[in-house]
């Protein structure tokens, strides 16, 4: 998408907002803040635009995985309880931000993850307070579903998918001969069993936060956008934030705030700004070099993800997705499948099918969520292994470990420790989410496509050597938050209107505000967070 270069003469400029990180959040808030054409706003983003054809071509993620352009390519501290193992951590730099590289998968969470957000102090967050934001973001394709539930005209476009891989039936068959419903809906209030899920596309190509929310608007006057802008430190006059510095190449601008400045960097971007800003833990930052300014100890800290753990398996069937000579013919008719019709396996996400399951009938409600990729996924790092096969994907909805956003020093970029594991209550479920996935696996469904398991081990079923595979090899689905928290207890990093605590001007919208983590996918609650912040944002400016 083009944008508005920016003027590099002018050495100092003033806007009313400044949002930091183009992102699934500062996108979507970029665009409601602007809607009021009297008031300027700035969106800085340190990736470039995003007119990339991998973007907007929804299997061109598998190549974003790795794109150094587009792509900050994190690695996460050696993890204790996977024996040293570290685990990358991609996130997005870009225009639209990880929703611009992301599975593309549309997932809510459960009505208890927010009800439990307002009962801990966030008041104006529980589920009933955020499905009406999640509605005026959406904009649904399939008139199946429940009004109540879905929206119909907002800018993002969610939709079915159009040639979802015959697999994708196969594994829903097997889970149903284990009693996993099919569910109707993985956005109704209480998502529960399995289906094909749905996707942040239109016609068929990603749609991004940026395509949904920046695209339409860029004729705006008073928005300018900012790539390949890093910010480093935030300015301010006593406890009042007042602008920030920026680097635009070799160049370093101050750009004043009228109103606020808000930081949607994402869950690693947004606390590293506030600790370079001398926010956050003062022992902390003093070992780092750098000069506390204000006490935050909660900065970085409660960093959550969904731990995860694959069944990969190999098949000699040519039904699932897979590079092998017995498939050229196929994806050559794909490839033309994509250009006449955006249909094929150019127009998936992979990650097509999934649902959401108790480990044990006691659990409350679902506690693991699953992933499926009619396809084999690599183990090794690597973008393809040659040959077919399925990887089912087994993830913990409500981890209990909590992990940690750090700076050794100004310099050097974040120390990201997920904690993956490190409290025991989490080994024991991740272990019975993947016996079950192995169960699913092994259903007669399965038979004719003869799967092999590569891993976690194929041979072994005892608790030692499983637990053993788990550790070897569990990772996450790429969904850190909680690292500048809501809340009013002494960690919490922002109030539940996400003003930072004791520091004027600043605020932060995007993943990073979740206290805990929301049961499911966290790209729509990120989207849903600038949406209703734009909301307070506003009613803040009628009374300031
Ligand atoms: C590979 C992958 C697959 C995923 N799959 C799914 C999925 O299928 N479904 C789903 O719902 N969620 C998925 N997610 C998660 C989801 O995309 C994210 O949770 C969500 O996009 C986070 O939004 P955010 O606004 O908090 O941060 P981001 O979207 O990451 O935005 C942060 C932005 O800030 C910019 N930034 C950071 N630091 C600075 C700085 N100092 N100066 C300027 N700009 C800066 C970044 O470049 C980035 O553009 C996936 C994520 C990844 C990485």
């Amino acid at each position: 998408m083009p944008h508005r270069p920016f003027e590099i003469g002018i050495m100092t400029e003033t806007f009313d907002h400044i949002i930091v990180g183009a992102g699934s959040s500062g996108a979507a808030l970029a665009h409601r803040l602007s809607e009021d054409a009297t008031k300027t706003v700035c969106l800085i983003e340190a990736g470039p635009s995003d007119t990339s054809g991998f973007i907007k071509v929804p299997l061109g993620l598998i190549w974003l995985s790795k794109s150094r352009r587009h792509n900050w390519l994190y690695s996460s501290a050696p993890q204790t309880a996977l024996h040293g193992r570290v685990v990358s951590i991609p996130r997005g730099k870009v225009l639209g931000g990880s929703s611009a590289i992301n599975g593309m998968i549309y997932i809510r969470g459960h009505k208890d993850d927010y009800d439990t957000w307002a009962k801990a102090g966030c008041t104006g967050w529980g589920y009933d307070d955020v499905l009406p934001y999640f509605k005026r973001a959406e904009s649904n394709g399939d008139p199946q579903l429940d009004d109540a539930f879905h929206g119909r005209s907002g800018p993002l476009s969610v939709q079915t998918q159009r040639t979802p891989n015959a697999m994708d039936n196969v594994f829903v068959q097997a889970a149903n001969e284990l009693q996993m419903r099919p569910c109707g809906d993985f956005n109704s209030p209480t998502p529960e069993g399995v289906g094909i899920y749905q996707v942040t596309q239109k016609d068929g190509k990603r749609h991004s936060s940026a395509a949904a929310y920046l695209a339409p608007i860029l004729s705006r006057k008073n928005l300018t956008i900012l790539t390949g802008a890093q910010v480093r430190d935030l300015a301010f006059e006593g406890k009042r934030v007042t602008g920030l510095s920026v680097t635009l190449g070799t160049h370093v601008r101050t750009l004043r705030a009228r109103f606020g400045v808000v930081l949607s960097a994402g869950a690693i971007g947004s606390p590293e700004i506030l600790m370079r800003s001398g926010i956050g833990d003062p022992a902390m930052l003093a070992a780092a070099g750098i000069t506390p300014r204000h006490a935050l100890t909660g900065v970085g800290q409660n960093l959550q993800d969904h731990v995860d753990m694959m069944v990969i398996c190999s098949s000699p069937s040519k039904t699932p997705y897979g590079l092998s000579v017995g498939a050229i013919p196929k994806l050559a008719l794909d490839g033309l499948r994509w250009m006449t019709s955006n249909t094929g396996i150019l127009s998936s996400n992979m990650v097509e099918a999934g649902g959401f399951v108790r480990t044990s009938p006691s659990e409350p409600r679902p506690d693991i969520q699953f992933h499926f990729i009619p396809g084999r996924k690599s183990h090794r790092g690597k973008m393809f292994e040659y040959g077919h096969g399925v990887s089912l994907h087994t993830c913990l909805l409500r981890p209990e470990s909590r992990g940690s956003v750090t700076l050794n020093n100004r310099q050097s970029g974040p120390v990201i420790d997920l904690g993956l594991l490190t409290d025991k209550r989490d080994e024991e479920r991740l272990e019975k989410g993947v016996r079950l996935a192995r169960k699913i696996l092994a259903q007669s469904p399965f038979a004719k496509y003869n799967l092999t398991e590569i891993i976690p081990n194929p041979d072994t079923d005892d608790g030692a050597t499983l637990r053993q595979g788990i550790r070897a090899n569990a990772r996450t689905v790429y969904h850190p938050v909680g690292t500048c928290a809501m809340g009013a207890a002494a960690a919490a990093v922002v109030d539940a209107r996400l003003r930072v605590h004791g520091i004027d001007g600043l605020r932060v919208v995007d993943a990073s505000i979740m206290p805990t983590i929301v049961s499911g996918n966290t790209n729509a609650p990120a989207i849903m967070i600038a949406e209703k912040a734009a909301d307070l944002i506003k009613e803040d400016m009628k009374s300031a």
